[in-house]
């Protein structure tokens, strides 16, 4: 590898620059926003903006405030994989802290979140490149195959979510790479491309009128009586509910939930354009990937099949796009030597938000709702939580999850601030290279 293979690139999300696509959304200024609403939606993501939809939709005036630019957080810069995430981590610590019964249900609900967003996306003719393609998990270390078999055995006694298994010996068949001691295909996930998403829920939200305002930072939501005021950068509103939709965003304003939330920063790159033998050699059958490390990496073909779009976590603090460009890159090389000299075009991050119990959390804080923390695997699980938080605000009995009743916790002497991530990021790399 050369340096030039990585520091030419541009620190713009690829999806952003995707010709084939033109944000047409007519955002409201600040200075032309009503001062009183319903409901108003802090952060213009997938959450607050699935939220948004269901809220107009009941007949709600909203006001949906953004501290950026709409998507500027992670629903613009995501892989774009979509399945129903299961966590590991996350059914081992809730079976333990709350049974069997428990876990059943958030894995039954996890996929019918995956299944809701599908036929969503179908029903709103949302053209998001939603392709159903399937993923392609490979078990990094000779360990970790009976591993994956398990746990697709023990899955499919609680819900229809098959798997497939591929020997070390047939695995070319699903990806270029001898870096893989077999795996499984998940037929039924999917990739789309999440900024042509989001652009298609803000159309949806602006026809059902809701106010989109963007670079208006909500700084501090204050209860009074039975309603809140909502000060923001530009002015104030007075509105009955408040949505905290800001994930890995969730800043001072937030306090409560921000020392309940565990940022981390992740990050993607994406090569430049290369010969279609190339990514079919990659990617086969053009499907969603990834591997069994602790600090995992993910991989995709673009919508358009020409380049692979590969992710995983960033060091250092900041978005330092010369760190992760070469840590992608080397991760990209060991699994895919034959890329080594393949030049990089974009290289991105954002932030997400991990929980100190691995799963979402969904409910209200302060009067207030809210709904994050979704561990890195936001596409299906925050349009979903979204959609659930504005049916809780309606006080809908549909709008209860086998999530309400999950304690979100924070730890003692905690404040937001993961000092300790550094270290466990060591620990974990360090791990991975020995394929413990
Ligand atoms: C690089 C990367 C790759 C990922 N890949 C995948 C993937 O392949 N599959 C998958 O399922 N998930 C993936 N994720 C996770 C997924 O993108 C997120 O879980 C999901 O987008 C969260 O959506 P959200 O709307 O809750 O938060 P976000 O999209 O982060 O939106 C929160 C918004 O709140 C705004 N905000 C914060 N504070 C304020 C305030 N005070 N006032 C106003 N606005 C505020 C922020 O500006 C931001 O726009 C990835 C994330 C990253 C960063």
């Amino acid at each position: 590898m050369t340096s030039r293979n990585i520091s030419t690139y541009s620190n713009l999300p690829y999806w952003l620059s995707d010709s084939s696509f033109v944000q047409t959304i007519n955002t409201t200024p600040r200075y032309a926003l009503p001062t009183k609403a319903d409901a108003v939606i802090v952060g213009g993501g997938f959450t607050g903006m699935s939220a948004a939809i269901t809220l107009a939709r009941a007949g709600l005036s909203v006001i949906l405030l953004e501290g950026g630019r709409l998507g500027e957080g992670a629903s613009s810069r995501n892989g774009g994989l979509l399945g129903p995430s299961f966590s590991k981590l996350g059914v081992d610590g809730l079976e333990k802290t709350y049974g069997r019964d428990k876990v059943h249900s958030t894995i039954k609900e996890s996929l019918h979140a995956f299944n809701w967003l599908v036929d969503f996306i179908q029903q709103e003719n949302i053209d998001c490149d939603l392709s159903l393609c399937g993923r392609f998990r490979g078990a990094s270390h000779p360990s970790h195959y009976a591993g994956l078999v398990e746990q697709a055995e023990a899955l499919l006694k609680v819900v229809d979510f098959p798997a497939i298994e591929v020997s070390k010996q047939d695995q070319h068949q699903e990806v270029g790479s001898e870096a893989y001691y077999g795996g499984m295909i998940y037929p039924k996930d999917g990739t789309l491309q999440p900024a042509k998403l989001l652009s298609g829920l803000s159309q949806i939200a602006q026809r059902e009128g809701v106010f989109l305002a963007e670079h208006s930072m909500v700084r501090h939501v204050q209860k009074a009586g039975s309603r809140f005021t909502v000060k923001f950068d530009g002015g104030e509103i007075n509105a009955a509910h408040v949505l905290i939709a800001t994930n890995g965003y969730t800043g001072r304003s937030f306090r409560p939930l921000k020392r309940r939330l565990i940022p981390i920063r992740s990050a993607m790159v994406a090569t430049e354009e290369l010969p279609e033998s190339v990514v079919r050699e990659i990617s086969p059958n053009l499907r969603g990937h990834g591997g069994t490390e602790r600090l995992v990496a993910y991989y995709r073909p673009s919508p358009d099949g020409k380049r692979i779009l590969f992710g995983g976590r960033a060091f250092g603090s900041g978005d330092q796009p010369q760190l992760y460009s070469r840590y992608l890159h080397d991760f990209m090389t060991r699994i895919f030597p034959q890329l080594s000299h393949v030049k990089l075009d974009y290289a991105w991050s954002g932030m997400i938000a991990y929980t100190f119990d691995h799963v979402p959390h969904i409910g209200q804080l302060d009067s207030m709702n809210y709904a994050m923390g979704y561990c890195g695997s936001g596409v299906g699980r925050a349009n979903y939580f979204g959609y659930k938080a504005a049916q809780q605000i309606l006080n809908l009995e549909e709008g209860k999850t086998s999530f309400d009743e999950l304690p979100f916790k924070g730890r003692p002497l905690y404040y937001g601030k993961p000092w300790f991530l550094p270290a466990i990021m060591k620990w974990h790399d360090f791990a991975d290279r020995r394929g413990w």
